[in-house]
C-alpha cells in the first residue's frame, strides 16, 4: 500500500515525490512509461560521450528565488546565458530582434531605444484587438519583421495559420530596443552542472519512493493499492478521452554528429523559412562541454508523437474546461505539470507549481 502513486517522472512528479517522502515521511510509488526519469529535460551521454538533451534544448531560466534555491540543494549550477541566432535573408541575425538586427537587416545604424521604438512605430500596423499571434507581431513591429523572422516559424512550429495561434505564445518573445541579445532576462539563467539526470537521480533518492520505469498507469491502476494518485501526464488520456482528444504539437529530433570541436556560433539558430525544421540545437554551447567532437540536433515539428506542447485555442480550451470539471468531481487524484494542467508551462514554472501543490497538501 502507498500513500501516493505518482504518474510521471519529470519535474512535477520528481519534485512532489521529493517534497512529500522527505517533509511528510510518504511513501510514494513513481512511475513512468519512459524507461528513464527526468520526463521532457532528461539529458544523456551518446556513445562518444557527448552531453545530449534528448528532447530538446533545455535551459533553466527564472526569477523566483524559491524554485532557484529548492533545486539548489540537488545540483550545483553552470552560468549559462542563451543565444539565439535567426536565419532570415542569408544572415545569422541576433533573436530576439534587438538593435543588431534591425542595423544588419536594414543597414541602419541605430544605437538608442528612442530610434527603435520610433523604427517599429513606423512599421507597427493598428489592431483594435489583440487576440492572435498574428495581431501581436504585427501590432508591434510590422509585416516584414513578422514575415522575416515569425510566420514561417510558428506555421511549421504549429502547423496552423499564427491567425489561429493566441497571442500568449506571442507574448513568449520579447522585441529588444537595446543590443541585450540573450534569449531570457531571468535573474537566473543556467543548467545543472552534471547534466538534468543526474539532479533529478538525487532529487528522488530517498528510501521512501519506490521507482518503476517502463510502465503505464493504465496498465497498473488496478493492480496497486494507493492513497491518493498524482498524475502528470495528459490529462484527456487520464479520462480516456471522454470528451475527445486536446491538441499537442509533437516534434521528430533528428541527431547529427561532427568530426570537429563546433559547427555552429551559438547554442540554437532558428530557421524562420521553408526548411522542414525550425532549428538547430548543438548541445555544447550550452553543457559547456570540451570534446573534440560535436552535435546538432534539429527539431522537425508535427501532430503525431509524444505531445510536447499543448495547442490551447478557443476549441481545446472549451475540452479542457471540461475535463477540469471533472477534475473537481475526482476524488484523491491532483493533476499537476505541462500535461496535467495542459498549459504551456516552462520547468521554473512547473516547479513553482509542484511547490504549491505540496503547500495546498501541507495544509490539509
Ligand atoms: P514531462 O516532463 O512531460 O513529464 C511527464 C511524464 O509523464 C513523461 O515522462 C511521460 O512519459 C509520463 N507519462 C505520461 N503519461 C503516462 C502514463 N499514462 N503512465 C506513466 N507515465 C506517463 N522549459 C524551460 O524552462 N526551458 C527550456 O529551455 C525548455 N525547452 C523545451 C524544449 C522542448 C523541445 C520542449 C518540448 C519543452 C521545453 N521546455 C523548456 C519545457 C519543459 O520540458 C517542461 O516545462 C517540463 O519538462 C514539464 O515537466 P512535467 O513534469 O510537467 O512534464
Ligand atoms: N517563434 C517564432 N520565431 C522564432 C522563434 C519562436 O516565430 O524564431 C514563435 C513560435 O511560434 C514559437 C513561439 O514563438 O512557438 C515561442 O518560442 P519559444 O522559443 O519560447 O518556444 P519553445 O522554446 O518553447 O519551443
Amino acid at each position: 500500500m502507498y500513500d501516493y502513486l505518482i504518474v510521471g517522472a519529470g519535474f512535477a512528479g520528481c519534485v512532489l515525490a521529493e517534497r512529500l517522502s522527505t517533509l511528510k515521511n510518504k511513501k510514494i510509488l513513481l512511475i513512468d512509461t519512459r524507461s528513464h526519469v527526468g520526463g521532457n529535460a532528461y539529458d544523456y551521454f551518446d556513445d562518444d560521450g557527448l552531453l545530449v538533451h534528448m528532447y530538446g534544448p533545455h535551459i533553466f531560466h527564472t526569477n523566483s528565488s524559491r524554485v532557484f534555491n529548492y533545486l539548489s540543494d540537488f545540483t550545483n549550477w553552470r552560468f549559462y546565458e542563451h543565444k539565439v541566432l535567426s536565419y532570415v535573408d542569408g544572415k545569422y541575425l541576433p533573436f530576439p530582434i534587438n538593435i543588431d538586427t534591425i542595423n544588419n537587416l536594414y543597414g541602419k545604424n541605430f544605437s538608442h531605444a528612442k530610434e527603435m521604438k520610433a523604427f517599429f512605430r513606423s512599421r507597427s500596423e493598428f489592431r483594435e484587438e489583440i487576440l492572435s499571434f498574428e495581431d501581436y507581431v504585427v501590432g508591434k513591429i510590422g509585416w516584414d519583421l513578422y514575415e522575416k523572422f515569425f510566420k514561417n516559424y510558428s506555421i511549421k512550429q504549429w502547423g496552423i495559420d499564427p491567425r489561429n495561434i493566441s497571442a500568449s505564445v506571442a507574448a513568449r518573445i520579447p522585441v529588444r530596443t537595446n543590443f541585450d541579445d540573450r534569449y531570457f532576462t531571468d535573474k537566473y539563467q543556467c543548467i545543472p552542472s552534471n547534466g538534468y539526470t543526474k539532479m533529478f537521480n538525487k532529487l528522488i533518492d530517498h528510501p521512501k519512493i519506490e521507482i518503476k520505469l517502463g510502465i503505464n498507469y493504465h496498465e497498473l491502476k488496478r493492480k496497486i493499492e494507493y492513497g491518493t494518485l498524482i498524475f502528470t501526464g495528459p490529462i484527456d488520456s487520464y479520462f480516456g478521452y471522454k470528451y475527445g482528444r486536446l491538441k499537442y504539437r509533437s516534434l521528430n529530433f533528428s541527431f547529427k554528429e561532427f568530426d570537429k570541436e563546433y559547427i555552429q556560433r551559438t547554442a540554437v539558430i532558428n530557421y524562420p523559412n521553408d526548411f522542414p525544421y525550425t532549428r538547430t540545437t548543438e548541445f555544447k554551447h550550452i553543457t559547456g562541454q570540451s570534446h573534440p567532437k560535436t552535435i546538432l540536433m534539429y527539431e522537425f515539428p508535427c501532430d503525431t508523437g509524444d505531445p510536447y506542447y499543448p495547442v490551447q485555442n478557443s476549441e481545446t480550451l472549451a475540452v479542457f474546461k471540461k475535463y477540469k470539471d471533472m477534475v473537481g468531481r475526482t476524488k484523491k487524484t491532483l493533476f499537476v505539470g505541462r500535461l496535467g494542467t495542459y498549459q504551456y508551462l516552462n520547468m521554473d514554472q512547473v516547479v513553482e507549481q509542484s511547490l504549491s501543490t505540496f503547500d495546498r497538501i501541507a495544509r490539509c
